[in-house]
């Protein structure tokens, strides 16, 4: 049976990044999806393991060309989900991850009825500003455009089917790996990966 996909979205800084960072070193049988992007690269980041970071000219053919399951302007760039790379892994039986914002996960809703949807919140307002700060990664500008698009972005946490307080690191990356361990005991997909096992089990003689 195929893989299970996992929307998650979070105000920038709330610390998606880093819980699917480990989340993925704990468990290889989920994958996250690379997104394509217009942004400027970031110290640090590299192209084709954080995003494949693409002109906006490049990014529009591929918008015309119907790579992208979802596409949204997020912060005046440009951000969208490779479909054929998130169908293969699928078909591959890993969990796929999209870190996405809400209007794509609008989107990946509408078109994946079964998608699971996880919302990260911080604890605060202020902690969300001082990880921004502290990450070290934006300037000052970039920070405060993002603090004022928090606010508007957290109010759609009411469209997901899970919401994780990332508070407490360690609390919120087990909170979040308990939402993909109960999702693979389901009784659909548990029956999918042992049919023998329980028909033998379950067999009247
Ligand atoms: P970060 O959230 O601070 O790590 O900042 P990023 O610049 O990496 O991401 C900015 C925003 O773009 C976030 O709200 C992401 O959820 C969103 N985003 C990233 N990739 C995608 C994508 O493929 N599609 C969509 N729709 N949004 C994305
Ligand atoms: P996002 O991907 O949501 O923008 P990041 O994963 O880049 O967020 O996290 C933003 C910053 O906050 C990083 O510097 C990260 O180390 C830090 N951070 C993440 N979670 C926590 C936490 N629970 N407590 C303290 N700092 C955190
Ligand atoms: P950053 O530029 O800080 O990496 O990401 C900023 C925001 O863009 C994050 O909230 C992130 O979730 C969102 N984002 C990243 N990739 C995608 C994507 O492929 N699609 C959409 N819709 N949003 C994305």
């Amino acid at each position: 049976m195929a893989g299970t996909l996992f929307i998650i979205s979070a105000p920038s800084g709330a610390g998606k990044t880093s819980l699917v960072t480990k989340l993925i070193e704990r468990d290889s049988r989920i994958q996250a999806s690379i997104s394509s992007t217009t942004r400027p690269i970031r110290p640090g980041e590299e192209d084709g393991v954080n995003y494949h970071f693409l002109t906006t000219e490049a990014f529009q053919q591929k918008i015309d060309d119907g790579d992208f399951l979802e596409h949204a302007k997020v912060f005046d760039n440009y951000y969208g989900t490779s479909r054929s790379a998130v169908e293969s892994t699928l078909a591959a039986e890993k969990d796929v991850i999209l870190e996405i914002d809400w209007q794509g996960a609008q989107q990946v809703r509408k078109l994946i009825p079964d998608a699971i949807s996880i919302f990260i919140l911080p604890p605060s307002l202020k902690e969300l500003e001082r990880r921004l700060t502290g990450r070290g990664t934006d300037s000052q500008e970039v920070i405060q455009r993002r603090m004022d698009d928090a606010v508007s972005e957290m109010q759609h946490f009411d469209e997901f089917d899970y919401l994780v307080i990332n508070n407490n690191f360690d609390i919120a990356l087990n909170e979040l790996h308990s939402i993909f361990m109960a999702t693979r005991q389901r009784l659909k997909r548990q029956y999918a990966e042992h049919a023998n096992m329980i028909n033998e089990l379950t067999q009247q003689n």
